[in-house]
This record gives C-alpha cells, structure tokens and sequence, in this order.
C-alpha cells in the first residue's frame, strides 16, 4: 500500500462526518473506499439500504477528478442529486430528460473540472462523443450501479449494459466499481465476466434484514387482513402494496381511498406521464400508498418506506427480497407483509407451463415457485430460510418473524391428507381444488351429481371442518409436494410419488392449525411513532412538518433535507444550541448551516 493511502483514508473519514454527518462507516463501506483509493477495481454485494452510494461518493470526493455514476434509473437521477447538492457535494446528472442548454452546461461543468460527481445513463455515456469526452477528463472512478442489469437471466435484463464492458479497455486506469443487491453466485459470476472484472476484490455483505419484519398468511382473502394490518401497524405512513395484476392494482388503489387512505396506482399499462407523477408523489408526500405490480420499485431509494406487502404470491424467493427489501431502508423497524392462495399457486404454474420458456428455464421456474411454497407453508423462522436459500446462515431463530413471535401450531393431520389424496384419486386426478373441496365437504353440486361422485365413500366426509379449512389442507399437501397441480390438464389435482406412502398409512402428515380469525385480529390500536415517547410526539408532528414546509419551497422530497432517523434524534435529544446538532446523525456541516437554526427554533417552542 502506498503511504499515500492512510492520508486518504483519514480525509474519507472527515468527508463522512463533515459532509454527510454520520459517524462510522458500516458494513465493509471503509474496505471499499480504501480498494479504491487504492486503485483497485471492486464488485460490492450489500442488501438493499447498506449504503452502497457512499461507497463511490466518498472515494469520489476524495480523489482527483469526477466520479461517474452509470445508473439505469433516468427517474431517480434528479433526486440523487438534489440530494447530494444539499449536502454541498459538486454533482450533476446527464440524461435524455434534459434541454439541450442543460447537457450543455454541465459538460462545460466537466471540462472546467467543476464537477465531483455525475451521474449518467448507460446509453448516453455509450455515445462516442461523450466517450471522447471522458478521454480528455481527469476520471476518479466508475460506479456501475444496479449492476445485476447486466444478467442475461435476470428480470431487470438492459442491453446497455453489455456495452459497459468497454470502460475496461478505454479507461483501463481508472477503477471501477460495480454494486448490487441481487444475491446468487451466477449473477455475479456474470458481473465479472460482462464487465471485465476478474481483478476486481469482493465486498459480499450478509444480507440480513434485521429491522424488516416478515409474515405471511392465507388466512381470509387478503383485503380485510390487510386493511387489519394497516391499521394497527401503518395508519399514516408510506409504503407498498404489490398485486399480481393490473385490474387489482386498480381496485385495490380505488378501495383504500375509501377507506381514507392516499392510495396510487402503478402499473406498465398507465400512461408514463400518470407513472412518473405517481411516482414522484410516493416521494415526494407524506403517507402515500403505492399500489403497483413489479413494474413499479427497481431502485425507489426511499428511505421510510414503512411496509412492502403482497397481495399475491409474488415470482420467487428472489422477487420476495427484492421487493420486501425496498421497505426500511433507513435501518429503522419496517414490516413485509404478505397474503397468498391457492388461486395464486394455481395462476403461477399456469402461466409457467404456457410460456414460451424451454423445458429446461421451465424446470428451474417450477423448482423456484417450490421454494417459495415452502417459504410460504413453513412453521418455522422465516428469515433463517430467507437467508439460507442465499447462502447465508442464522444461527438462531431472528425472533422478529410471524413464525418466532407466534410460532404456529402444527396438528396430525394424517387421516384428513388421506382423504383428500383419496377423493383427488377417486375422481380420477381431472379436477381442481373447488371440485375437490365440494367432494370433501359434501356438497350437492350438478357436476358432482352428474359424475355420481356423489356416491363415493369420501363424499361429505370432510363435513363439519369446511371448505376453508380444506382449501387450506390442499394448498399445505401441494407445497408438502404430496399434491402436484397439473396446468395442462386444467389445473387438476393429481398424486405425486410422495402422496403414496400416506395413503398406505406409512407415513404421518403435520399441517399448520389455522389461527381462529377472533385470536389473530389484533385490537386496531394505532401505536405512536417507533422510538418516539409520548410525550415527544407533538414535537416530532412539528418537526415533521417543518420538514414537509422545507422540501416544498424546494421541491424536493422530504427526506432530502432530514431522514425519519435525524428527526427522531432532533425530538428525543432536544438540542438548543447549534454545536449540538454535530452529535445527530445525518446532519452535516452544509445542513447544519441550511437548517439548523429553523429546527433549533421548533425545538424551543416546545421546551
Ligand atoms: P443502498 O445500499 O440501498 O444503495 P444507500 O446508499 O441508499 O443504500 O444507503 C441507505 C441509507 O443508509 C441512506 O439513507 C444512507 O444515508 C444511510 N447510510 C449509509 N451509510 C451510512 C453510515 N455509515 N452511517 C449512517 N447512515 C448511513
Ligand atoms: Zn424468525
């Protein structure tokens, strides 16, 4: 290591606390500022909101030169920047949002070396003019955000990204930097191999969660548990809820505004002009829901994102933690919260067996759908199989799941799987789950008439537990692997290998009690602000307003000029004078100077 690097170290150090206000780096962020004051490439893997953007600002404001940031979300450039820009940080962005005028001021901002940071699309840094331009830069490093876009097998696949393997050649001295969240070997193995980064060291962060809390239920038909969860847990702040389909995006949007709640839509098939306003909406107000499919999230850096719930069975255990991680970036409590059916399962392997996909993509889909099932049907802690399926283990249970805070109980449900296995076998393996659970409840239905299923001797045998209880029992046999549903043949039950030696009685079968609805509502008692104190909370509406007062005069989100974290500190600790706000974090010397004595001022009206 040259000596040089300690010194440098030490200045990414005072940039911390001066500029952003913080006070120790977390996670590896100091191994990767000091690989690349030295020089060195780096691949970093760290869960969403681990504060990967440091990563690259601090090296960016330390070295010489400017600090490119290629980012393929056009959308959140402006804010990224705004954000830096209130932190006193030189930064700009170049896209195809921008007049001509703009682009032009800030590359005459570059060539004059007035620039720390600038963020740019793929597509426009692959211009050969820009890259002629970037020849003649002093460059201090390329950052290569959301680096995953680079995978073929990816949901977030960008052919621009392909084309980044350039920068190795043409700025073979300048060090290089990709980030992402996505977690599996293959992924990354295509991150070095797409953009020439076999030099690179890897930074790979567990990828613990530790203040989101995970739960997920069947139990209802999701809307009323929902509006349940929201109330006891969510009455006024932000957050997510996922659906499988535009329609009930729609009225699931339309249903929670009456019910009171500021709920907006977003989906692929609205106009991109609705798009971007809702979506600058969810940043910019407070307590906003975003009703969305998955087209809505990829790199939403909202910080105080409350909860992410799903309506429906989302795609994978991947597709799970992605968007289950956009809540509680900030590091503060945050809920992921999801409802499912059998209806979904069904939906999933459906569209599964009808895609274009060959035989073999369709085999590694099926296989992930099962993990999935087997995430969702578990008795046991949820995070420590979250985190299993990346690689990365949990000694003990996390205590912060549905399954640690009320562990479930499980019953022989022996005799009830054989019936069901039977009537699925006496019908002969042609029919769905409704069909089944009417034969099971004994049910007078034309159908089953007409077939004289009727006459069976497991008609009506599963009576007095209902079809509830049964669809249940159905849905915890398949994702046991005891039942397999069959999408060519219209989504008919059908017996796998496995469903045998239950029905020889060689084998026992344990299910999840359901929960008597009465015993799972919670009272809808709405809990103060996490962390605030009681009597704190006037305060806290005032600084929050202050804050809300600010970002409009600027336009800006709230969150750009105080985190939930800083206002929180400012209502418990009370500070009265302006030195002390060094000890709060998030509040920098540019901040200090911008906002602190407006605070200060709330602050003492309440003391
Ligand atoms: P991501 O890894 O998802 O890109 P960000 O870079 O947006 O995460 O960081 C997430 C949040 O954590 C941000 O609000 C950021 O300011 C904050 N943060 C990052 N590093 C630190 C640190 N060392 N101390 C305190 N807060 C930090
Ligand atoms: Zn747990």
């Amino acid at each position: 290591m040259s000596e040089a690097i300690p010194i440098k170290m030490r200045q990414a150090e005072q940039v911390l606390g001066h500029v952003f206000g913080y006070s120790q780096f977390r996670f590896n962020q100091s191994e990767i500022i000091e690989s690349l004051l030295s020089g060195d490439d780096a691949l970093v893997l760290m869960p969403t909101g681990g504060g990967k953007s440091l990563c690259y600002q601090i090296p960016a404001l330390v070295m010489d030169g400017v600090g490119v940031v290629i980012s393929p979300l056009i959308a959140l450039m402006q804010d990224q920047v705004s954000a830096l820009r209130q932190l006193g940080v030189r930064a700009a962005f170049l896209n195809s949002t921008q007049s001509t005028n703009e682009q032009d001021k800030v590359r005459a901002d570059l060539i004059a070396g007035q620039l720390d940071l600038l963020y740019i699309s793929p597509e426009r840094l692959m211009m050969p003019q820009m890259l002629d331009l970037f020849d003649q830069l002093s460059l201090a490093l390329f950052a290569i955000d959301e680096a995953h876009c680079v995978s073929q097998w990816g949901h977030d696949f960008r052919k621009e990204y392909k084309q980044l393997s350039v920068l190795a050649q043409r700025f073979a001295n300048t060090p290089r930097l990709a980030l992402t969240a996505t977690a599996d070997a293959r992924t990354r193995e295509e991150i070095v191999g797409e953009l020439g980064l076999t030099q690179a060291r890897h930074f790979i962060s567990g990828f613990d969660r530790p203040n989101i809390r995970y739960a997920i239920t069947d139990e209802g038909n999701g809307r009323d548990e929902l509006w349940q969860f929201l109330r006891a847990n969510h009455p006024q702040d932000a957050g997510i809820v996922y659906c499988l389909s535009r329609k009930k995006v729609e009225e699931t949007a339309a249903w929670l505004a009456t019910k009171g709640r500021t709920a907006l839509a977003y989906h692929a098939g609205l106009d991109a002009s609705i798009r971007a306003d809702h979506q600058a909406r969810f940043l910019r107000e407070e307590g906003v829901i975003m009703v969305a499919t998955i087209a809505f999230g990829m790199g939403v850096d909202k910080p105080d994102v409350r909860f992410v719930t799903h309506l429906n069975l989302p795609k994978s255990v991947e597709s799970y933690y992605q968007e289950t991680g956009r809540a509680g970036r900030d590091g503060t409590p945050a809920n992921a919260w999801m409802h499912y059916s059998l209806r979904d399962v069904v939906l999933q392997r459906q569209w599964l067996e009808q895609s274009d996909a060959g035989e073999m993509q369709k085999q590694v889909q099926r296989q992930k759908l099962e993990h999935l099932l087997d995430l969702c049907e578990m008795v046991t802690c949820r995070r420590q199989a979250l985190l299993g399926y990346f690689g990365d283990q949990l000694d003990e249970p996390c205590g912060n799941c549905d399954n640690c805070l009320h562990p479930p109980q499980t019953w022989d449900a022996t005799l009830e799987a054989q019936w069901a296995l039977s009537a699925i076998f006496r019908t002969g393996q042609r029919f769905g789950a409704v069909y089944i659970t009417n034969v099971l409840i004994g049910k007078e239905d034309e159908r089953i008439t007409a077939n004289n299923h009727d006459q069976l001797k497991v008609f009506g045998l599963g009576e007095n537990l209902g079809a509830v209880a049964w669809r249940s029992i159905l849905r915890q046999l398949v994702a046991q692997g005891l039942i397999m549903i069959d999408a060519e043949r219209y989504n008919a039950l059908c017996l796998t290998e496995k469903a045998r030696p239950v029905l020889r009685s060689e084998q026992t079968v344990h299910l999840r009690k359901l929960t008597k609805k009465s015993a799972k509502t919670r009272k809808a008692k709405t809990k103060p602000p996490e962390g605030i104190a009681p009597q704190d909370e006037e305060l806290w509406v005032a600084l929050k307003a202050k804050r809300t007062e600010l970002a409009k005069a600027q336009g800006l989100p709230p969150y750009v000029i105080f985190h939930d974290t800083t206002l929180r500190q400012l209502a418990t600790q009370k500070p009265s004078r302006l030195e002390q706000l060094d000890e709060i974090s998030g509040i920098g010397e540019k901040k200090r100077e911008r906002y602190g004595a407006v605070f200060l001022e709330v602050i003492a009206g309440f003391s």
